[in-house]
Order: structure tokens, then sequence, then C-alpha cells
């Protein structure tokens, strides 16, 4: 009946979503959307956490996005040849 104790990752980043996105290489839901600010910019990286594929939208791209967006952009980008 024990909960298995999870472990604590105790880090100053802000987690945005913790939520898991259907990678379209792969095929895993492992693409997680993580956003990042630097010096006042703010940066989000679309990366699947399983085979790697990658991709990072900053400026005005982001205007009026939702993470959902940018995973939908990581997926057009992939079909377009775009991502390595
Ligand atoms: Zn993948």
């Amino acid at each position: 009946m024990g909960r298995r104790k999870r472990r604590k990752i105790v880090r100053k980043v802000r987690r945005s979503l913790p939520k898991f996105f259907k990678c379209p290489r792969c095929g895993i839901d492992s693409v997680r959307v993580i956003k990042r600010e630097e010096g006042g910019e703010r940066r989000y990286i679309v990366v699947c956490g399983s085979c790697g594929l990658r991709a990072e939208y900053s400026g005005d791209v982001l205007l009026g996005r939702e993470p959902i967006d940018l995973y939908n952009m990581f997926v057009d980008a992939f079909y377009r040849g775009e991502l390595s």
C-alpha cells in the first residue's frame, strides 16, 4: 500500500508544463516544451526526451502562442525536414 517515494528534484528552474507530447520522429510521448528566461529574453525549447529531437523558439515568433502551438510548429518543422 505504501506509496513509492518520489525522488525530489530541487531546482530553481520553474517548471511550466510537466506535460508530454508525442514525438513525430520516435512516436513516444516524451516531448516537452520547456520555458527559459535568460536576460529578459524568453525562449522555448521543444525537446524529445527519448530521441533527442529538438527545436528552440524565441523572439517575435512566441507572441500570442501557447506551448501547444510551439509543439505544433515543432511537428511541422520536423515534417518539412527542418529538424535534424
Ligand atoms: Zn523522439
